[in-house]
């Protein structure tokens, strides 16, 4: 067995117990080095044209976190107008912000108007909104080019089976509206889905985009969204994402196409597991061990509340073991289900694991849950949500994100 937290000297100066002791379980431990190196990875991918890489900040919205990535050059999507509100909290100017909401009231769309923040408009209807609320705007469209990609049906996000954006079909009502109202389209987007590690469909998603792009006059940008995998299975060996493979492909079609079509337009990607997913990891503590008619279960601290991915989409996450500050590695091992404390059946971390025969507390440390974990946590059961710590780039640990206090339970409460 291999501890891929150990490989990466994750820890820094530090442990899992040590961490464990001196902030609580669970906990978030993110790691500075691996994600900077990722935040690099995606302000690198087309370095031959005018390009942005736009963090998609729904999948992680520390504080400390988004102002690396202000650091390293990445401008970000927000969802709603609480993610503009968060990002103009870390620094963010309105120009690096890109809204990219579905089914917004008008006060929402209203928001992001008085902000000064460019939007995709996802439907018909919504670009009606827009034009009434702000005549002679410029904005984006988001256009569903009927395929999608991804790991869970519940990801993929185009298609024709899916809410999401206005179909490639309407291209001619899109510009009616728009006429109507004297609005720009001055860019243009699409986000196929999540967790791919094969590349192929993504760059045919590209390919059909951009040949629906040359139906626009006013273009400046063309958003072609994120969703590049993570390996969730590392432990078991499963490479990377191939971005380098993935990066000359996407070149030798973009500079094809602008030879073509004569357009120089700046190209966006909405990255966001691929930056912060591996970046982040969860302690939990080993509260018992039991077996249930044959099925052993590790019951750790670490509920659905704080991870839902294995619960909502059967995800994978790999888990080790820790115990006095060192990975468990050798001795008998068995195989285990790792579940937290909520009173739901459905409670599962990982199931059924090949794992050395843990003990009472013991850590576990469940990987890859810097995306999509802390940003989906929640209060069921009256849990606390966790606190976030951040391995430095030199070693020492920093608490970024305090855990909540039973006071917070009942803060919107008259009592
Ligand atoms: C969620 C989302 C992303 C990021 O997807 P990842 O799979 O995390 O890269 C990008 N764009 C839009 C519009 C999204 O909804």
């Amino acid at each position: 067995m291999i501890s891929y937290t150990e490989q990466m000297n994750y820890f820094g100066n530090t442990n899992p117990d040590a961490l464990a002791e001196k902030y609580g379980t669970p906990l978030y431990v993110y790691n500075e080095n691996i994600l900077r190196r990722q935040m690099k990875r995606v302000a690198g991918v087309l370095p031959n044209h005018r390009f942005t890489a736009n963090f998609s900040i729904k999948t992680n919205s520390n504080l400390t976190i988004l102002k690396m990535a202000l650091e390293e050059g990445l401008n970000a999507d927000a969802m709603s107008p609480g993610e503009i509100y968060v990002l103009k909290k870390a620094g963010f100017p309105s120009d690096r912000i890109f809204y990219v909401p579905n089914n917004v009231s008008e006060e929402e769309m209203q928001y992001a108007i008085d902000e000064g923040v460019m939007t995709s408009l996802d439907s018909l209807s919504q670009i009606e909104m827009y034009g009434r609320l702000c005549p002679g705007g410029r904005i984006s469209v988001r256009l569903n080019p009927g395929v999608g990609a991804g790991h869970h049906e519940k990801v993929v996000t185009a298609g024709k089976k899916t809410k999401f954006g206005v179909a490639a079909q309407d291209i001619a009502k899109i510009q009616e509206v728009a006429k109507k109202y004297d609005l720009h389209i001055v860019g243009l987007n699409q986000h196929i889905g999540s967790l791919f590690m094969d590349y192929k469909n993504y760059l045919e998603a590209v390919h059909n985009f951009l040949h629906y792009a040359e139906d626009f006059d006013e273009l400046e940008f063309l958003d072609f969204g994120g969703g590049y995998g993570t390996p969730y299975h590392k432990l078991e060996g499963e490479a990377e994402f191939d971005i380098e493979s993935f990066k000359t492909e996407l070149d030798a079609l973009l500079t094809e196409w602008k030879e073509k079509s004569g357009k120089d337009v700046l190209f966006k990607m909405e990255p966001g597991r691929y930056v912060v997913a591996e970046g982040g990891v969860i302690l939990g503590r080993v509260h018992a061990v039991k077996e249930n008619y044959g099925h052993k279960y590790v019951g750790t601290d670490v509920g659905m509340n704080v991870l839902i991915r294995p619960a909502m989409y059967d995800s994978w996450h790999d888990v080790e073991i820790y115990r006095d500050g060192k990975p468990v590695l050798d001795g008998e091992t068995g195989e285990y289900t790792v579940v937290g404390n909520i009173c739901e059946s459905g409670d599962i971390i990982a199931k059924d694991r090949e794992i050395v025969a843990p003990k009472e507390k013991d850590i576990v440390v469940v990987l890859d849950a810097g995306a999509y974990g802390f940003s989906m946590c929640s209060n069921y059961n009256n849990r606390l949500r966790p606190a976030e710590v951040l391995i430095k780039s030199n070693g020492e640990d920093v608490l970024i994100r305090s855990r909540d206090t039973f006071e917070d339970l009942v803060r919107h409460f008259d009592v």
